[in-house]
């Protein structure tokens, strides 16, 4: 376990597979995702180095059902009394300890190799975990200035992204991946639907961008979904007229 800080008040805890996010403000403890099946220890041995403990955290906000992301949720439920909040699709799958639909590895030669060695030895299944809260595209979460959420599907159908617009801070959560650079995940359920929520996501704006893999971008980060994500524009082309010298 490492952690990151990210910025005053925001940490990223690596734990190997995946990362989870910390933000700690005056107000509250807020956890961003579990990591897998029995990280509940590392986890609890990060918000003790930063000055916490389970029992402080305010709300847990897990990105989607991905064991490791939702993995740790109802180990973590026993030691604290945290508010726990998912997009709807995905928090019926958690309630019932289902981790995982179909999924597809990218269409490219690195997405297909690395996909049987991390995602196909994923687990499928995670012990059931209480949601109190679900929230849809648009929400904003009342706590820490307020988190907007972006419904972000593709990879997962439930899977959200958080915009912490007073921090100009992005949770990607899956959305992408930052090995070594920005660039798609490795799997997804619908692989034209996770680069429509890529190129959206580059819409609007944030500095720092926190990942579910992968080091945070911590400068530029709108620009850079832009780049990787968004289809050139047509005006960036060059005109019939410019090509052939006709008017
Ligand atoms: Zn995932
Ligand atoms: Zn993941």
């Amino acid at each position: 376990m490492k952690i990151q800080k990210v910025s005053d008040g925001l940490y990223t805890i690596e734990l190997g597979r995946v990362n989870v996010n910390l933000i700690a403000t005056d107000d509250a403890l807020v956890l961003i995702d579990t990591g897998s099946p029995g990280d509940e220890t590392a986890i609890r041995t990060a918000l003790v180095q930063l000055g916490h403990t389970p029992q402080d955290l305010t709300h847990i906000i897990v990105t989607h059902v991905h064991a490791d992301h939702a993995g740790s949720l109802a180990a973590l439920q026993t030691v604290s009394n945290a508010q726990t909040i998912m997009h709807p699709v995905d928090a019926a799958l958690a309630q019932r300890g289902d981790a995982m639909r179909p999924l597809t590895p990218s269409p490219t030669l690195l997405g297909r190799i690395l996909y049987r060695f991390i995602i196909e030895p994923t687990p499928h299944n995670i012990a059931p975990a209480r949601i109190d809260m679900t929230v849809e595209d648009g929400d904003l979460i009342p706590v820490a200035g307020g988190l907007r959420v972006i419904h972000a599907p593709g990879h997962c159908a439930g899977q959200i992204a958080l915009l912490w617009e007073a921090r100009s801070v992005l949770f990607a959560a899956d959305t992408a991946l930052n090995i070594p650079n920005l660039g798609h995940h490795l799997a997804y359920e619908d692989f034209a639907l996770g680069q429509r929520t890529a190129a959206r996501l580059g819409e609007f704006s944030f500095d720092v961008a926190c990942f579910g893999h992968g080091r945070p971008i911590l400068g530029g980060a709108d620009r850079a979904f832009r780049r990787k994500f968004q289809p050139k524009r047509r005006d960036d082309r060059p005109q019939v007229s410019e090509i052939s010298g006709l008017r």
